[in-house]
């Protein structure tokens, strides 16, 4: 440590405010907004509803019958079902039994789903009815919500023995050894990151929340649980809502939405403006300043919060202005922030080094990691009340200002974030040296096709063919769909610095080969065929383009690459008609050829009135001919009453005839 008098240490803290450690667990904090707003909306989805009171009750149904099977605080449940209500009711259920779930995306390859489900001792998955019987041979409990949220007889049980310090939820990120590793967050360090956050945030119990994350990244605890903190109305998305730039900016307006959380990515996309959000959160990446210029709009506030999954959520908090530079602000109340050196001491004020974070949020570690845990999670020297014990080494790179402002500067390792998903790329090069044929490999971040994209190179092992789709279909087994490479490039040898470790730096910059036809592409058979190619030979330049392909499983499009496609398209008049969507529920490319052939060609394809002119023509004929009887009618049967009762009571003759025209019309 230094002992120089002048040295000013680069440690910076968030206010002080006990009050908001409190001795509670999730589940109190929705049933206290039950309790305060019990007809109040919580939840919307489609033209689905549940009030504060019907997700209460709902819940402790579920609760019921999983304490019944056993499930006591402590516990892990696996959470695996596709977003909407069923999810949230679920969630809310093991809350309220005081166990932890441990979240699974619906896309989630069965491998994974396994092997976190072993590491993390899970006692039982819930999913619904339907995966039921893909499900069958795994070696756990599983249970169907449909058969949960049924009636109980009698009281309700209730969780008991549940503590601020059981785990809350666990969840799983990118390891760099090739294996995810488990974070479990405790149900007081939840607790206090949502009153902290929202002290600063101030969502309001009238404000409409959007919910568009995955419930197995963190952030979806600012959209959820901060709303079941404060009685705010959730308004949740459909899935392939949830990442369509295009569509989705309406549907928020169209809903009355105030309040958004976002990863900047998506809201850089974003087609038109949204005026009714008066809070926009960003988070999980850095931010780009464009995003702020056009999103900080006077009466609006943007907030760039930044934290790791192992310090519950965020950390630190900036209001991001315009003409201001793109910090990640201040310490949120009771965290604190400090930068040490290489040797892990503290570095002087506005000299960088590695981020630590320390406070009430810090994990306990990784599940089953004491090595890793050991090096990630230390103890806090500088520490001045008991829970600033312990703090968490993050990876980031950081300075603060003499005004305690923290600047992050990127990376000190291989971590990336790809579309606000954090990944290891370790884990994909681990992965893909397992596969045959594979002699070394290296992923790095590109930008191609004018985004951040995965690039996989890799050297075969001597005397071996490598079929790069087979490279592709072998990572989908085994890792997220975001972790999957977009390219994968044969190279004779991995370029590598003299320490031994891969040389990233010139693999960024290695000119990729030409896109190379091999004639394995289908010829095009139609104009529309052809506009698809050419569109998707920008997106997906040297990929083999087949009419059998699936859009993501054997393109590797995801929902970005599904944005720019629609969006690449849409500025062709011939073409003005297509929507993401079509994307979801098509998938395959000569399927979305033939839906979008020129637009009259294609009346079912969005399920919008496309009728051909001659019928629109001659439904207004009829339009016009009926309307006028059928209003003289519908206003007449008002009337009727009112002349009739005049009949009797008013002078004669003044309204008899009308009465009597109304009364043989009706
Ligand atoms: P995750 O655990 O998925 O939340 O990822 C945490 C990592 O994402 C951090 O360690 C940073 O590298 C990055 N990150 C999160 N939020 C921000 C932000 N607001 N600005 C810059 N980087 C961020």
């Amino acid at each position: 440590m230094h002992m120089s008098p002048d040295f000013k240490p680069s440690i910076v803290r968030g206010p002080l405010r006990p009050d908001l450690m409190q001795q509670e667990v999730l589940a109190d904090l929705l049933e206290a907004s039950a309790r305060q707003y019990p007809d109040k909306t919580a939840l919307i989805f489609g033209c689905r509803q549940l009030s504060y009171a019907e997700l209460d009750a709902a819940a402790d149904r579920v609760a019921h019958h999983l304490i019944e099977k056993g499930v006591r605080p402590g516990q892990m449940v696996a959470l695996w079902l596709p977003r909407g209500l069923e999810l949230l009711v679920a969630q809310a259920g093991i809350a309220k039994t005081g166990a932890a779930w441990l979240p699974l995306d619906e896309d989630t390859p069965k491998d994974r789903i396994l092997v976190c489900m072993e590491d993390a001792s899970a006692v039982g998955l819930l999913t619904r009815a339907e995966s039921l019987a893909a499900l069958h041979d795994m070696p756990v409990a599983i249970w169907a919500i449909e058969d949960l949220d049924v009636p109980v007889s009698g009281l309700p049980q209730r969780r008991e023995g549940a503590l601020p310090e059981h785990p809350a939820y666990v969840i799983y990120t990118s390891g760099s050894t090739g294996k995810p590793k488990g974070i479990a967050i405790n149900q007081g360090s939840i607790c206090h990151f949502l009153r902290a956050e929202n002290a600063v945030l101030g969502v309001r119990h009238d404000d409409v929340v959007y919910q568009g994350f995955s419930v197995s990244f963190d952030m979806s605890f600012e959209e959820i649980w901060i709303s079941y903190l404060v009685g705010a109305t959730l308004w949740l998305a459909p899935k392939s809502l949830t990442s369509d730039p295009e569509a989705l900016p309406g549907q928020l307006r169209a809903a009355g939405v105030t309040v958004l959380h976002a990863v900047p990515t998506l809201l850089a996309m974003f087609a038109e403006e949204v005026p009714g959000l008066r809070i926009i959160n960003l988070g999980g990446e850095m931010c780009p300043d464009a995003v702020v210029e056009r999103w900080a709009t006077p009466g609006r506030q943007v907030f760039n919060t930044y934290g790791p999954t192992e310090a519950t959520v965020s950390a630190s908090l900036a209001i991001l202005q315009r003409g201001q530079p793109v910090t990640i602000g201040k310490p949120l109340p009771n965290y604190g922030l400090l930068v040490l050196n290489e040797q892990l001491q503290m570095v002087a004020e506005g000299e960088t080094g590695e981020l630590c974070i320390f406070g009430p949020g810090v994990a306990l570690g990784y599940l089953g990691r004491p090595e890793l845990t050991a090096e990630k999670f230390i103890a806090n020297p500088y520490a001045e009340l008991p829970q600033e014990a312990r703090m968490y080494r993050t990876g980031d790179l950081a300075r603060i200002d003499a005004d305690g402002t923290i600047h992050c500067l990127g990376r000190a390792d291989d971590q990336i974030k790809i579309r606000g998903f954090r990944v290891e790329l370790g884990e994909i090069e681990s992965v893909l040296c397992e596969l045959d044929g594979v002699g070394t490999a290296a992923v790095v971040v590109r930008q191609e096709a004018g985004m951040d994209q995965l690039i996989a190179f890799y050297a075969a092992e001597l005397g071996s063919q490598v079929d790069p789709a087979a490279l592709r279909q072998g990572l989908k087994q085994r890792l997220p769909a975001y972790m999957v490479p977009a390219r994968f490039v044969q190279i004779e040898q991995v370029p590598r610095l003299t320490s031994g470790k891969i040389d990233r730096k010139a693999l960024r910059a290695m000119a990729l080969p030409a896109a190379e036809d091999n004639g394995e592409s289908d010829v095009p058979q139609n104009a529309t065929e052809e506009a698809l190619f050419a569109a998707l030979g920008q997106l997906f330049p040297g990929v083999p383009l087949r009419l059998a392909d699936d859009f993501f499983d054997d393109l590797g499009g995801h929902s970005l690459l599904a944005a720019r496609l629609v969006s690449r398209l849409r500025q062709q008049a011939a073409f003005a008609h297509v929507a993401v969507a079509d994307i979801y529920r098509l998938r395959r490319i000569g399927a979305l050829a033939d839906a979008w052939q020129p637009r009259e060609a294609s009346a079912a394809v969005t399920g919008a009135w496309h009728k051909a002119p001659l019928q629109r023509a001659l439904c207004g004929v009829l339009q016009a001919l009926v309307l006028p009887p059928v209003l003289v009618f519908q206003i007449g049967s008002w009337l009727l009453p009112f002349f009739t009762y005049h009949y009797f009571t008013g002078e004669p003759d003044d309204s008899r005839w009308l009465a009597i025209a109304w009364a043989l019309l009706a």
